[in-house]
């Protein structure tokens, strides 16, 4: 029964509270044939991360209830150590992953190419 199982890939977690921005990230990684799972906030994100430890998050920093920088402070108190990448429309993303002690930023709109190899390179 087990003949031929491999073992799931760890997922990529995206984490945006804008559903188009998901949609397209989710759209673009899983043609690039990650597996994705998503989270709208930061509480969501900490279940997700609970539930499938992710092999990266793309995180959005500003949402509603708990925002990217919240989460980020959170993440980093786990065990496990996950590669971040903010993906911001603010004025000042690298301040912004400063701030969340990520590993990469990339400013909105993202570009395609740019979001598909920052990922490979930390989801590897
Ligand atoms: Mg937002």
């Amino acid at each position: 029964m087990a003949f031929g199982l491999e073992p799931r890939p760890r997922p990529v977690l995206i984490v945006d509270d804008d559903i188009e921005t998901l949609a397209a990230e989710r759209q673009l990684l899983a043609e690039s044939g990650f597996r994705v799972i998503e989270a709208r906030n930061g509480s969501e994100a900490l279940r997700a991360v609970q539930d499938d430890p992710p092999a990266v998050v793309v995180l959005d920093v500003q949402m509603p209830g708990m925002d990217g920088p919240a989460f980020a402070l959170e993440l980093r108190m786990g065990l496990r150590r996950v590669p971040l990448v903010i993906l911001t429309g603010v004025d000042d993303p690298r301040r912004e992953a400063d701030r969340c002690n990520a590993e990469a930023y990339l400013a909105k709109p993202f570009d395609a190419q740019e979001l598909v190899s920052v990922v490979r390179r930390f989801a590897a």
